[in-house]
């Protein structure tokens, strides 16, 4: 299937690595120009000579804290009208309510729903003014199903989800959608560390029980989240509004969504 989208430009946040990385393979391989972002300005280089090599798009690699002014306005800089914006960050760290402080609450709520909003804010208008805007936020499958050790993470990201959910319905009628892809367990270095935080077990452990947890009996390859990435990106997805995509291998109990 062409989704229609060779030639535009996208800034992926957060993409040397696991799912934002995934994602700005997906579009590249849609013909998708790239800005994508990261700290660790090596990593990210060599991730943008990757997929440079494999498909042949533009890649531009921004380093910097995209959760920053200055990491969202580099990223801009580089991009100043996308077509396309994917929304992704660090995860919160996991832990116990009762230890976090309000400035550690506040890291998490700038992260997890604030950067996004801003970069939203930043990009919505000129999409709207040129008829065409895709944008996608990577949340987690804690919006729909909390997971108790990582409190922030269910309190931020349903705070993301709360505010796309009204501001995509004002937008779409000028071919802009929004939508949030919501990962379960995906093979990232993310599910390793977080894994790794579990006492007592190995990561290797770990990592099998949350296979075993899911009725399709693996955890996730970062390619299929961003292959649906890249579709929810597409030219004609544009009635697609709104919605919360969950990708969690079946994990999420219930007839109806
Ligand atoms: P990952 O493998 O650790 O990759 C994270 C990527 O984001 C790296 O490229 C990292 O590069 C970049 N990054 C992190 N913080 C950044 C920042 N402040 N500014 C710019 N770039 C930043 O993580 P992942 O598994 O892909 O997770 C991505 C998101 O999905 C996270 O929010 C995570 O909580 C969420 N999630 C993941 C899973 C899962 O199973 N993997 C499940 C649910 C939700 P640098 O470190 O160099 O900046």
């Amino acid at each position: 299937m062409d989704l229609g989208i060779r030639g535009r430009k996208a800034i992926v946040c957060a993409a040397s690595k696991g799912l934002g990385r995934a994602c700005a393979v997906s579009l590249a391989h849609e013909g998708v120009d790239l800005v994508i972002t990261a700290r660790t300005a090596e990593v990210l280089e060599c991730t943008a000579d990757e997929i440079r090599k494999a498909t042949g798009v533009r890649v531009a690699a921004v380093p910097g804290d995209i959760t920053t002014d200055a990491g969202r306005a580099a990223a801009l800089a580089a991009c100043p009208e996308p077509d396309i914006l994917v929304n992704n960050a660090g995860g919160p760290p996991p832990g116990d309510f009762r230890d976090w402080d309000r400035e550690t609450w506040i890291r998490a709520i700038n992260a997890n729903m604030l950067t996004p909003i801003f970069m939203i804010r930043a990009v919505v208008d000129g999409m709207i003014s040129r008829r065409f805007g895709r944008i996608v936020n990577i949340t987690s499958a804690s919006v729909k199903s909390p997971i108790p050790t990582l409190g922030m993470s269910n309190g931020a990201r349903a705070g993301l989800t709360g505010f796309v959910a009204g501001l995509a319905r004002q937008v779409a009628r000028h071919n802009v959608s929004i939508n949030n892809l919501l990962p379960g367990p995906f093979l990232t270095d993310r599910l390793r560390s977080t894994a790794s935080s579990t006492s007592g077990k190995t990561v290797d452990e770990v990592i099998a029980e949350r296979a075993a947890g899911t009725p399709a009996g693996r955890v996730g390859d970062p390619a299929e989240l961003g292959d649906a990435c890249a579709f929810l990106c597409g030219a004609h997805a544009g009635f697609i509004v709104g919605q919360n995509l969950l990708l969690d291998g079946g994990a999420f109990n219930a007839t109806l969504g």
